[in-house]
Formats: structure tokens, sequence, C-alpha cells
């Protein structure tokens, strides 16, 4: 890992850095944020396993440019717009329909995805040097604090991080506020950075989330939204790992979702299945991470009767695998 002052060649070693798939700790005004290109799954993957959470969340996508947010968000309302154009760049964080594009692994496989355009001179360049847009989590492991100092980025994630961007203290120093825009009225999951009277001064009056206060890493409880995390429509058993093949299967189109290769056994398959997935054929945890929303939709888009989906080792991302299995089998 290294660690290297924003000057042009960091800057835009870091922007192809994201480009390329790797990860790059830069400094934003909220907090250090673990940046990633938000397109590219297995780089998405390797943030959550950076962050070794025990289940999978919503990323935050950045942007560096105005002009950029119909690469992430489908048609924001007008609303929305009047707030990015007044309160844009900044710690505000906006809630809105997601592009197809946008990986369900960054959103959690909400239709909604999370969208903030920074006011860090240094994370903008980075992102714009990218030419993508960034999913970035802060970057602290999971139960840690929030990092407001390269260093802390350094002491907590280490070499698990390509490069870290040190630009300082961050201005801000607590997270954004996060607005969900696609309710009526808006609703704020999360006070923040940005103060909900210069808010409410452009849009009117906002909802506030059931009292409690969110956590680090919280899951959204906007109304009906932890509903609409991503479940198949399919009703999905989950099974311990080799139990998949032996179980007797009744006279139904049954799916299979697997771990690895290995999980085929030596005739190449447990038979009798109407289809097959592999999460990774060579057990690689990143990547069944990577492929897990996808293969899962792909499955729920057959008309089978159920998915059988074997529980994945704990190790790593595993955990938060097997996290969203279960939720998914409990639909
Ligand atoms: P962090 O990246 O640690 O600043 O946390 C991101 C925050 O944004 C968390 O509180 C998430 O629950 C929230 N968030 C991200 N995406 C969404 C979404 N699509 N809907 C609602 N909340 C979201
Ligand atoms: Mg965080």
């Amino acid at each position: 890992m290294e660690i290297l002052k924003p000057d042009d060649a960091s800057l835009m070693r870091a922007g192809a850095l994201i480009a390329s798939g790797g990860l790059v700790a830069l400094p934003t005004e909220t907090v250090y944020g673990l940046g990633a290109d938000a397109f590219n799954t297995l780089a998405v993957a390797r943030v959550f396993e950076a962050k070794a959470r025990p289940s999978f969340d919503p990323l935050i996508v950045h942007i560096s440019a105005l002009s950029d947010i119909d690469r992430v968000v489908r048609k924001p309302s007008p609303l929305a717009r009047a707030l990015m154009e007044a309160l844009w760049p900044g710690p505000l964080t906006l809630v809105l329909p997601k592009r197809d594009e946008m990986p369900d692994l960054v959103t959690s496989g909400l239709p909604t995805v999370a969208v903030r355009l920074p006011a860090h001179a240094v994370a903008r360049a980075i992102i714009a040097w990218s030419g993508t847009a960034v999913a970035a989590p802060s970057a602290n492991p999971f139960g840690y604090i929030s990092p407001t100092t390269a260093e802390h980025v350094a002491r907590m994630l280490g070499d698990r991080v390509d490069l870290i961007v040190d630009g300082g203290p961050c201005r801000v120093g607590v997270e954004s506020t996060v607005l969900d825009m696609t309710v009526e009225p808006p609703c704020l999951l999360r006070p923040g950075g940005m103060d909900l009277g210069m808010i409410e001064a452009i849009i009117g009056p906002v909802s506030r989330k059931a009292p409690g206060p969110m956590r680090e890493g919280e899951q959204p409880a906007g109304p009906g939204q932890l509903d609409s995390h991503y479940a198949p429509r399919t009703p999905l058993r989950l099974m311990a790992r080799g139990d998949l093949a032996q179980a007797r299967k009744p006279s139904a189109r049954i799916g299979a979702l697997l771990f690895e290769g290995l999980s085929l056994g030596a005739s190449g398959g447990p038979s009798g299945f109407a289809a097959t997935r592999v999460l990774s054929p060579s057990g690689d945890m990143v990547e069944a991470a990577a492929s897990l929303f996808a293969m899962m939709h792909e499955l729920d888009g057959l008309g089978l009767d159920e998915i059988w989906a074997e529980r994945v080792p704990e190790t790593g991302l595993g955990a938060a695998i097997n996290d969203r299995l279960f939720k998914a089998s409990r639909k």
C-alpha cells in the first residue's frame, strides 16, 4: 500500500487505478472513502471484502460533475434537480431511481441508488480521471469509527487498499446527509454534514425516518425500503454445502445455485436440476460475491418452481453472501 500526496501525477494514477479495478482510499469533505469503479462488480466486491462487513449494504456512488448524473440515475425529479443545483458539490447524498446498468451489488439489490457530488477537489479530480462513477463507503473496517485522516485509513485498512491519497484531515468529519428523493415528501434517512434547514429552504418540508439513530452501515429504513431489498420471487431454499446434490427432488422444476466447481462433483453436476449456476468455478469468494445478485436474477427469470442454494464457506465475504441468501430464503 502506498500513500501519496495529491499532486497531478498521483491524482491521475489514482483515477487509472480505479478504472482498472483497483481500490483507492480518497479524501472527501466528510470522511475518507474507499473508492472503486461502481460499474465493476469485482472491484465493488473487493470493497466489501476490505471492509469485512458481515452483510452487504448499499454504497454511495460519487460523481465529479453534475453532468454525469445521468450515468447513474434515471430521470431525477425536478425537486432532486433543484437540490443538486443549489447544494452540490457538498455533503448531501440523494437516493434516486437507479439506471439498469448500476450493479445490484452497489445498491444491495434496491431499485434506487444513493449518489453524491463531493466538494473535495481531490476526490473530484480522482473521480474525473477514473472516467467512471465511484462507489465509496467510508474507508474503515466494519465496527470501526470513520476515518478522517490518511493515517486512520493506513492503520485500519493497510494493505487492503491499493493506494491512499492523502488530502489532509477532512473538513466536515461527519458523514453526508442522506435524503430519499423517491418518496413524497422526501425523507431524511441519515442526518449528516448538510444542514436540514438548507434543504428545506429549497424543497420544503422533509419527513424523518422512524426515530432512533442510524448507526454506521445500518440498512436504510425509509418507508417500505427494507422490504424492497432484492429477493427472488421464486421460493429459495438454503441448504448446507454438500446436501444440495443429495437432496431428493420433488417432481418440480428446480434451479441450483452452487458455490464452486467442486460442488458439481465428479459427475459434472448434481443431476435433475432444471438450471444450475456456479458463483465461482474456482471457489474465489470475491468472484462469488460479484456474481451473486446477477445469478439470483438469472435463476429468478427462468420461471422455476424453486431455487436451491447452498451455503458458502464463512470465510471473507462468505458471511455476507450467506446473510444475503438467508434473507432471500425468508421471503
Ligand atoms: P456510508 O457509505 O458509510 O456513508 O453509508 C451510506 C449510507 O447511505 C448508509 O446509511 C446507507 O444505508 C445509505 N444508502 C445508500 N444507498 C441507499 C439507497 N439506495 N437507499 C437508501 N439508503 C441508502
Ligand atoms: Mg460508513
